[in-house]
């Protein structure tokens, strides 16, 4: 089934500047911006610009420059929060939900980037 992309959800609104945000890093491809409800001291949400509702609709699909361009800007907002380990950093956790089961709300693919506690085993 071919993914079904709503262009009404939230972080589509965002991208269009709708709605305000408080971004950390932008590119041509990819936005980072902090999560309205922040889990931890750190909590960036980084979004492909194109239209992907999940990680397996954007890494099947995304062009090489895009998948590059967000993987890189992951790991610069890993850098710039001082999460990560190549900073001395104490470590940090990336997750994505995807659908009903993984408990996705807004249906544009993003990454949460969490750090600056410590975490426990999962985050719910
Ligand atoms: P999901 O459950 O889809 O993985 O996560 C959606 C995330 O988006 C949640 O952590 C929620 O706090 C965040 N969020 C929802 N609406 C907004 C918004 O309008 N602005 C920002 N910055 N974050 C939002």
């Amino acid at each position: 089934m071919p993914h079904a992309y709503d262009d009404q959800n939230i972080f589509a609104k965002i991208l269009r500047g709708e709605i305000p945000n408080d971004t950390v890093i932008e590119t041509e491809h990819t936005l980072a911006f902090r999560d309205i409800g922040p889990q931890a001291p750190v909590h960036v949400l980084v979004i492909p610009k194109g239209p992907y509702v999940s990680y397996d609709h954007f890494a099947a699909e995304a062009s090489e420059a895009e998948i590059v361009d967000f993987a890189r800007v992951s790991a610069r907002v890993i850098a710039e929060a001082g999460i990560g380990l190549g900073e001395g950093g104490q470590g940090y956790r990336v997750i994505s939900n995807a659908g009903s089961h993984g408990t996705q709300e807004v249906p544009h693919y993003h990454l949460h980037v969490v750090g600056g506690r410590a975490l426990g085993r999962m985050l719910a």
